[in-house]
């Protein structure tokens, strides 16, 4: 068997790119040996404009943003499943120099920042002694919905092969590569954090995260909106509510852990006021960096590999939009943006 390029990984990043290498003409098949704890089917799936504890804009969020949402509503139509959801988060400041930071940015964001004139309209929900601001619009993506939807389809066509890819099988010739029967122009691995263990990529400056969530019941809070002290309260499927998310930098397994159940147990019953009932708890390793910039591009050395990772706590924003522009790229060879292109890590690539 022939094709143009074989895919490692069907987590958002694999899933975007086969996407818009098939929307191209390509031809593709797609190895991912499913998961359920991956970082695409723990995410909460939130494209948030707004970041950190100074409230300031997210990375190119004005280019990514409309651009995800472009492109989640055509995936959308296309696979006849709803998983876009326009929505804001109720961000209950967590102490008074949050509540001063918030304020001080309003009047120079007024695209993003807002504050609520009903100041007491969540006073049955919630415990917020330090006030309460809006940050609009906000992103909220079912992930889990659409990789099980682009999973089918690709399966219908016979393009994805639920098995592991072993490296032992990979051969590499001048301008092709041989995995198995399968031949093909090139393979790109966006198998998430898995990547850091290839010898082609694992000198990347790779800097695993894990996070965890609670999955919980409860009835009575307002679906329509994602809630924030610290923790964020996320609409999820199945009627459940997404709670986390922790960011670890010093861990021995990817296993969801006692102390953060405990931790964000005791937190939500200081600030959530409605009956909750814990149903699950979830962990994952995010495909982070220690600049904060994706691994997009073909190896430096190896033209015949590729990659397309280092998606960090923003999967859900940056994946369409580079997905895209790495089919171009391979297509038309059409420049990487400097910041992205793994041509960046030239030297360090070097075998
Ligand atoms: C708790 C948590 C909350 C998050 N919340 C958000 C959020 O709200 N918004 C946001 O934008 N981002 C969020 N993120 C980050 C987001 O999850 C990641 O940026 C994104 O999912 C990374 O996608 P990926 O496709 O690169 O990797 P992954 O999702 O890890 O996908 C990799 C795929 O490759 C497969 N694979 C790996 N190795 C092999 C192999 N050898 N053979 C075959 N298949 C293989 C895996 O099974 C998996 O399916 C969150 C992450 C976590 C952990």
């Amino acid at each position: 068997m022939e094709v143009d390029y074989i895919i490692v990984g069907q987590g958002i990043a694999g899933t975007m790119l086969s996407y818009y290498l098939l929307q191209q003409g390509n031809t593709v098949v797609v190895r991912d040996k499913y998961q359920p704890n991956s970082a695409s089917y723990t995410a909460s799936g939130i494209i948030n404009p707004i970041t950190g504890r100074r409230f300031v804009r997210t990375w190119m969020i004005e280019s990514l943003m409309p651009f995800a949402e472009n492109a989640y509503k055509t995936l959308e139509k296309e696979l006849n499943i709803q998983i876009f959801q326009q929505t804001q988060v109720i961000d209950f400041h967590a102490s008074t120099q949050m509540h001063l930071a918030f304020n001080s940015r309003l009047p120079e964001e007024k695209e993003y920042l807002s504050i609520s004139y009903q100041n007491n309209q969540w006073n049955s929900a919630f415990n917020y002694p330090f006030g309460v601001g809006i940050i609009s619009p906000v992103y909220l993506i079912n992930l889990q919905k659409l990789l099980t939807a682009w999973r089918k389809k690709l399966q219908a066509q016979s393009l994805l092969l639920d098995t592991f890819f072993q490296l032992n099988h990979l051969q590499l010739f001048p301008e092709s590569i041989q995995y198995k029967q399968i031949k093909a122009k090139a393979i790109i691995f966006c198998n998430g954090i898995q990547a850091a263990h290839l010898p082609y990529f694992n000198k990347l400056p790779f800097a695993p995260n894990k996070g965890e969530a609670l999955l919980l019941n409860i009835p009575q809070l307002p679906r329509q909106f994602i809630y924030k002290q610290g923790i964020s309260l996320v609409p999820w499927q199945d009627h459940l509510w997404w709670a986390g998310s922790s960011y670890e930098w010093s861990y021995n397994n990817h296993l969801p852990s006692e102390t953060f159940r405990t931790k964000t147990e005791q937190q939500l019953q200081k600030w959530l006021l409605l009956p909750f009932e814990i149903k699950a708890h979830i962990a994952a390793e995010r495909p982070a960096t220690i600049e904060r910039r994706p691994f997009v591009g073909l190896h430096p050395y190896f033209p015949q590999v590729g990659i397309l990772n280092g998606l960090g706590t923003k999967g859900c924003s940056l994946a369409p939009f580079f997905a895209n522009a790495f089919s171009k790229h391979l297509i038309t060879r059409e420049p990487l943006l400097p910041e992205i292109s793994i041509h960046r890590f030239q030297k360090i690539l070097k075998p």
